[in-house]
């Protein structure tokens, strides 16, 4: 292990963006609520159990919005039509209800302002001075603006996002292919790169994707089920892995 707290074989950091660099994973889990709520309410009345932080972790925390609108409402047992990318936000759609809830997300962005955990931030400072290459690897296609937003765009070599994924048809996570194609825009093998990330389906990804080390990042108390996914380690802040903080 080196001073970052990875082995000598790294040479590229993969971040995650949600829940690892910035505080939105908060934000996101509100917006899903609000969303689900509303429709449970509408289909199931009374008998509709809320949305809660398990239904989040479970199905929809790092995926693509229309595979976590479909997760999650098949969990549900409620089924709807696919529906076109641009359907309004209150057509009864997969994307329909995924645009209602991306509207509520920024409406949130906006309003209640995204903060970045200082601890990655100097943990991304560290990896830099090292002159290890890095990429922001996430399902969010406002990846730009957030990271605009907490000051955080330059750290980044290479942005796979929702926009990136979308335009070269990539599966996202819990799939590697984002995190591959990230790897391969720095040009270093997947066996030489480190995943961080908050999510299951992050750490699914990065055992698929067969990384060098996946760094799973426990914000909300699910240490036990990251290492069930696949990580090498875990911590609650990145601050722990070194990298002379
Ligand atoms: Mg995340």
């Amino acid at each position: 292990m080196n001073q970052l707290g990875l082995p000598d074989t790294i040479q590229a950091c993969l971040f995650d963006l949600d829940g690892v660099v910035t505080k939105t994973a908060v934000v996101h889990a509100a917006a899903w609520k609000e969303t689900f709520d509303a429709l449970l309410r509408d289909y199931q009345g009374a008998q509709g159990r809320p949305f809660d932080a398990a239904d989040y972790d479970e199905y929809v925390d790092g995926r693509p919005r229309a595979d976590g609108v479909r997760a999650f409402l098949d969990s549900r047992g409620i089924r709807l039509p696919e529906g076109e990318p641009g359907d309004p936000p209150d057509a009864r759609t997969v994307h329909g209800v995924g645009n209602r809830k991306n509207d509520l997300l920024l409406e949130k962005i906006r309003t209640g302002g995204v903060e970045a955990y200082e601890g990655t931030l100097r943990y991304l400072e560290a990896v830099r001075a090292e002159g290890l290459r890095t990429a922001i690897v996430s399902s969010s296609a406002n990846c730009r603006d957030v990271l605009r937003s907490v000051g955080a765009e330059h750290f980044f070599d290479v942005r796979i996002d929702g926009v990136v994924a979308a335009e070269r048809n990539l599966p996202g996570k819990p799939r590697p292919d984002t995190f591959l194609a990230a790897a391969r825009d720095l040009g270093v093998e997947a066996s030489h790169a480190a995943v961080f990330e908050d999510a299951l389906a992050g750490m699914d990804a990065g055992r698929a994707g067969g990384f060098g080390y996946v760094v799973g990042v426990d914000r909300v108390g699910q240490t036990d089920a990251l290492y069930e996914h696949g990580a090498d380690t875990v911590v609650r802040d990145l601050a722990e892995l070194g990298g002379k903080q």
